[in-house]
């Protein structure tokens, strides 16, 4: 085993960004195998990298955070694709329930701290669950939707998860999303459509105005705009030095030293 830090990706990254989402997604799986998965929260972006699993016949799980608090269009969304694309979708919850939880620590997303304790426990936890068992997980944070998303890396190392983070859509813009999601009758989360950015617990979220920011409507009763539940670890402040302890013939692998495989 060895480490692998980000700054060590920095050459990689610049030649994977004239790779299409597709392509990336078939080099994780080439790389990763049966150590890959893709993680989706059923947002419009998440929607779209599982349809491009399913359209390209790409096998890999899906895994799902179930907080407990989610809209009910959410789940539908998840059971929409479970149904219709066929995924096999991995749903995450965590120990408590919101009502143990409320009873035992109160109601905690109503202060800056208490948010960051639930979204550890709802959120973080869930997922750090299944740390270990993969790699790789192809998620779907994308540059255009700003703020700390804006220089998200194609691929990024997830220390507590120790593994990678593939972020196929990274360089996908708004417009490309949009033409793919309409070109392909792609399942998205109905409440999209009535206002809703971004999507998360039904708690902390709210519609936004058209000109507000696209997070506006996260933790809204907290404010300021654009704060983050800490589950994807490139929406915190990383540094170059961050790194993951994989296997060394896979480090390998992941860097082109060894071509074993046909990309
Ligand atoms: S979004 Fe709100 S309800 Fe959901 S885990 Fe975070 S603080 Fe808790």
């Amino acid at each position: 085993m060895s480490l692998l830090t980000q700054a060590e990706l920095t050459d990689l990254n610049h030649t994977m960004e004239s790779r299409t989402p597709i392509e990336l997604m078939v080099w994780a799986k080439t790389i990763f195998g049966e150590r890959t998965a893709i993680l989706s929260s059923m947002q419009r972006a998440g929607c779209m990298v599982c349809h491009m699993a399913y359209a390209n016949r790409i096998d890999l799980p899906v895994l799902f955070v179930d907080t407990g608090v989610l809209f009910q269009e959410t789940l539908d969304t998840r059971d929409r694709l479970i149904r219709e694309y066929g995924l096999n979708v991995i749903s995450l919850s965590p120990k408590q329930t919101m009502v143990e939880q409320v009873k035992e620590f109160g109601v905690l997303y109503l202060s800056h701290e208490g948010q960051e304790q639930c979204c550890e426990m709802r959120k973080t936890a869930p997922l750090l669950s299944v740390a270990g068992q993969y790699d790789a997980l192809v998620a779907s944070l994308r540059r255009g939707d700003g703020e700390k998303r804006k220089k998200v890396p194609i691929l990024a190392v997830d220390p507590k998860m120790n593994c990678l983070r593939v972020n196929i859509l990274a360089n996908v813009t708004d417009q490309e999303m949009v033409d793919y999601l309409r070109d392909n009758s792609v399942i998205i989360n109905p409440l999209h459509s009535q206002g809703y950015t971004t999507i998360g617990c039904n708690r902390c979220t709210t519609p936004t105005l058209p000109d507000e920011p696209k997070r506006a409507g996260r933790w809204r009763h907290l404010g300021p705009w654009a704060m983050y539940c800490g589950i994807n670890p490139t929406d915190l402040n990383q540094s170059a030095d961050q790194a993951v302890d994989l296997p060394d013939e896979l480090i390998d692998r992941i860097l082109g030293r060894k071509v074993d495989y046909a990309i």
